[in-house]
């Protein structure tokens, strides 16, 4: 049995070749509990020889682990499912306590953590597979396989500490290779509880290594020889660093990056079921998903409606510490979140959005120092204003009132970001029509988040994504290469 939510994780160890390893770095990073402005780790920046024999574990390993039979593989999968299952409230509180996200958002978090174990287990023995075909010429065969290649830098965000790692770990080892996982710096504690399942399971040593810091171990999975490629899952500045330094250096790369997405009201909607997955769209997860809506554009004779329905169901949202069980909404992740979140809402009275709903001075009484914002909303946007253009990742909504679909869906085409967009509507020809016509990566019909199960790819365009493969079941095809044989006998 491991140990249950601690209030203090002490200085985080790295897991190189199944080891605990105490970091010689003399650069550290604190983890915090964003509701009570607390420490609750410290976050060792690793060497770049740290990161080298983390490399060097996983490519020793390699060579072993691509022996292992994939029906043995798969067990060790299995097993991690279970063990997975069997601390997912634990970890869950572990997000909660350093994310900030509710209890229900982590569980929810770690569903989709688990969902990918299945579905790992469950392509492996389909889509892995190569192909044949007889007599391509005169007593001339041809097929393809499907090989691993080697190791694989796993660079993941703050925002979804173990869900986002696990839309590659899983295939990445079911598949034969073996990982080297960077996880957010701001956000490494569910991860560094993950190893001891890794542990647990004893997985093969080597084939999940987890090294902390930021930048400088980014700089040296990006250029490291053994390194076959990265996924990346950030912000989009760096998802662009990323993506040309992959290039530089020969490197197969996922790169899924930031988000400015919109929801489309039309006049037809069913304002009473929409107003719930919208307000949640907004703010669930303080507004800090990929996926989270930040522009409502309201279509025609909607407007008014919309506005009020929305504004009154949003003022409802009970703010505070996400382990509590009965809290709509928890912190954003740091101060410095904050605070730019807030110069966002500056921005948009400076550039005359109208404020209806003002989240900057929501007190806790509880955790009067936690990083909280109420739901902001934004009326009379328009979408040259910064607040529409730009990615705040935070709980502000802006309202934007357009004439018809054709404008909503020409504004959306121009947003320099394509990752989701959403309409809800009750009408069939506008529901497809939006669905054809928008450039975005995942699209809601009457679904406020669109977020792809784990047996789908995760979608993204524009400057939301940069790459060939998505996450998730793309991964087959990332994490294991096409080889031909031609024979003759
Ligand atoms: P981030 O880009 O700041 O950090 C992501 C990772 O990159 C972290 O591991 C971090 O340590 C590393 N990093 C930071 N600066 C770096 C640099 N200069 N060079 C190399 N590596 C660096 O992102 P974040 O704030 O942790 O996460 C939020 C962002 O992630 C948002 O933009 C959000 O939209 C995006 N996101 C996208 C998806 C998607 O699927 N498209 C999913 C989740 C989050």
């Amino acid at each position: 049995m491991l140990e249950e939510v601690q209030s203090n994780y002490g200085r985080l160890k790295l897991y190189i070749n199944g080891e605990y390893v105490n970091s010689k770095t003399e650069t550290w990073g604190k983890a915090y509990n964003p509701a009570k402005d607390e420490v609750i780790a410290e976050v060792p920046f690793s060497t770049k020889d740290e990161v080298r024999q983390a490399i060097q574990s996983a490519q020793e390993a390699f060579e072993k682990w691509r022996e292992v039979p994939v029906t043995q593989r798969i067990q060790y999968l299995f097993e991690l499912k279970n063990k997975l299952e069997e601390y997912s409230e634990t970890i869950a509180r572990i997000v909660t306590q350093n994310h900030g996200k509710t209890i229900q958002e982590a569980r929810g978090d770690m569903r989709r953590t688990i969902e990918n174990v299945e579905t790992a287990i469950a392509i492996v023995y389909t889509l892995a597979k190569g192909e044949h075909l007889d007599q391509v010429s005169q007593d001339v065969d041809e097929s393809t396989v499907r090989e691993p290649l080697g190791v694989f830098g796993i660079i993941t965000p703050f925002n979804f500490p173990t869900m986002v790692p696990f839309w590659f770990i899983p295939y990445a080892i079911v598949l034969g290779d073996t990982v080297v996982v960077k996880p957010s710096e701001i956000t490494p504690v569910p991860m560094d509880f993950i190893t001891k399942i890794f542990e647990e399971i004893k997985l093969p040593k080597g084939v999940i290594n987890v090294v902390h810091g930021a930048k400088d171990v980014v700089d040296e999975l990006l250029s490291n020889k053994l390194i076959q490629g990265v996924t990346f899952v950030g912000s989009t500045r760096v998802g662009k660093y990323i993506y040309e330094n992959a290039g530089k250096y020969g490197k197969k790369a996922i790169v899924q990056a930031g988000a400015k997405n919109f929801i489309v009201v039309m006049p037809d909607a069913d304002l009473n079921k929409a107003i719930p997955s919208i307000v949640s769209a907004f703010f669930g997860n303080a507004g800090q998903r990929c996926l989270a809506a930040a522009n409502l554009v309201a279509v025609g004779n909607v407007y008014d409606e919309i506005k009020r329905k929305f504004v009154e169901a949003s003022k409802q949202l009970r703010i505070g510490y996400g382990l509590d069980e009965n809290v709509d909404m928890g912190p954003v992740v740091t101060k410095d979140a904050k605070k730019r979140i807030m110069s966002y809402i500056d921005k948009g009275i400076e550039e005359g959005a109208k404020l209806l709903l003002d989240g900057r001075n929501v007190k806790v009484p509880d955790y009067p120092n936690g990083y909280f914002l109420g739901p902001t909303i934004f009326d009379e946007v328009t979408p040259e204003m910064t607040i529409a253009r730009e990615e705040i990742f935070g709980p502000v909504a802006s309202i934007i009132h357009v004439r018809d679909i054709d404008e909503a869906i020409d504004m959306i085409n121009r947003s320099e970001y394509g990752n989701a967009a959403s309409i809800f509507t009750t009408s069939g020809y506008y529901a497809r029509k939006f669905r054809r016509e928008v450039n975005a990566g995942n699209i809601g019909i009457n679904i406020g988040i669109a977020a792809p199960m784990a047996f789908f790819p995760f979608g993204g365009r524009k400057e939301s994504f940069f790459g060939v493969l998505h996450g998730q079941i793309d991964s087959v095809e990332f994490f294991t290469d096409k080889k031909v044989v031609i024979s003759r006998w």
